[in-house]
């Protein structure tokens, strides 16, 4: 028997986030089936539900920094019990037997990895819905053990952008020794310099919000740099090893090429709606190399949970209750959030109590 499931969804582009009624599949063999307990909510949301990137369905049930506990497992599933707190990340499945499935490397699933939301099944027809609704079914190759100790708030916002800036962090080696740049602090951003902080980096935010520096501060920043200034830039050439770019709107890349010192690398994650503008000389005056990287693998997620239980790292959240859903998207929209939202799913809960 299908699930009985209350979301909050989008019915089209521009269409404000409402209570949606649907239902999940029931368990499968594999499948665990997770009571949501909190959702971050991510700028990759707010650009799928406004169809940014001009790929959305709808209805949409956004939502893919999801944790919960787990109240069932199928038939043969042996990873987790009922009653432990997991995580969902932003895919729910993807080929298995691609190159970069087979490495490990499923966010790279050469076929497409099947989204938490605004997406379809292995089918090509079921969609999927995320994380802003009261249960989710997953198959248990695709679900996170949580480590104990952190705060189940402050621990959803990993699922993406944790582990978003911390594979491109770990990939290109941020560490004692190198000067490592974070660009936006937002959500992606905070993460970014709690990270590469821990790993031993001087690491500075370039910002566009003044109001911010003392928070970079707090979460471990060295430097902090107003981007606005074009002569805040001009000293600072030629003098960054690695740069995570985490903006959510088109911005000056070249302005932040030309920070990289010879052989740096400008990491893109962020995903503004619009193509960036390179100027052909940005790079091949230091050999420079721009890149991108996305989300992580199950095996790098796990290990970046972990890695933050060990150290107490979580995110800074702002807890709502999901009928302030669609104001929050306004406010992460005017840069007001320090520095997520995470969605209390006790609120959606007690809509369907009624
Ligand atoms: P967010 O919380 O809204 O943060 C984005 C930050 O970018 C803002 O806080 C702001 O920081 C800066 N910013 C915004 N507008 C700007 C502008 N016009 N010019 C310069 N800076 C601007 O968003 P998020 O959730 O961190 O997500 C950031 C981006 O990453 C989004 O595009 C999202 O879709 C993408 N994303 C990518 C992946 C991936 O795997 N590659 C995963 C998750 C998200 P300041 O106030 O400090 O300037
Ligand atoms: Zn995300
Ligand atoms: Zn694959």
């Amino acid at each position: 028997m299908p699930l009985p499931t209350r979301g909050y969804a989008v019915k089209e582009a521009q269409a404000p986030l409402e209570p949606f009624d649907f239902t999940r599949r029931d368990l499968g063999a594999q499948d665990v089936l997770i009571d949501i307990l909190y959702c971050g909510v991510c700028h990759s949301d707010i650009h799928q539900a406004r169809n940014e990137w001009g790929n959305s369905i709808y209805p949409m049930v956004p939502g893919h920094e999801i944790i919960g506990r787990v109240v069932r497992v199928g038939s043969s599933a042996t990873r987790f019990r009922e009653g432990e707190t997991v995580g969902v990340g932003v895919f729910v499945d993807s080929c298995r037997e691609c190159r970069n499935c087979r490495e490990g490397l499923e966010q790279y699933c050469e076929r497409g990895f099947v989204p938490t939301y605004n997406g379809y099944e292995r089918d090509g027809l079921t969609p999927t819905y995320g994380g802003y609704s009261t249960q989710i079914v997953v198959d248990e190759t695709y679900v996170y053990n949580i480590p104990g100790g952190l705060s189940l708030p402050g621990a959803a916002p990993l699922l993406c952008a944790g582990i978003t800036t911390y594979s491109p962090l770990r990939y290109f080696g941020a560490g004692a020794g190198q000067r490592v740049g974070v660009v936006g602090l937002g959500g992606l951003g905070h993460m970014g310099v709690k990270f590469a902080a821990s790993f031993g980096a001087e690491v500075t935010v370039f910002s566009t919000s003044p109001t911010k520096e003392r928070d970079a501060r707090r979460l471990g920043a060295h430097h902090f740099v107003v981007t606005r200034e074009a002569q805040n830039l001009a000293p600072l050439a030629n003098s960054f090893d690695l740069i995570l770019d985490t903006v959510s709107a088109p911005h000056d890349i070249n302005a932040l090429l030309n920070l990289l010192r010879r052989d740096g690398v400008l990491v893109q994650v962020g995903l503004p709606e619009k193509p960036f503008e390179v100027d052909p000389f940005s790079l091949p005056a230091a050999r420079r190399k721009l890149a991108g990287s996305n989300i992580g693998s199950l095996r790098e997620t796990q290990e970046m949970l972990d890695y933050c239980g060990a150290k107490g790292i979580e995110a800074d959240v702002e807890v709502i209750p999901i009928q302030k859903i669609n104001e929050a998207y306004e406010r992460a929209l005017r840069g007001e959030v320090r520095y997520r939202f995470v969605i209390d799913m006790a609120s959606l809960k007690a809509e369907t109590a009624l």
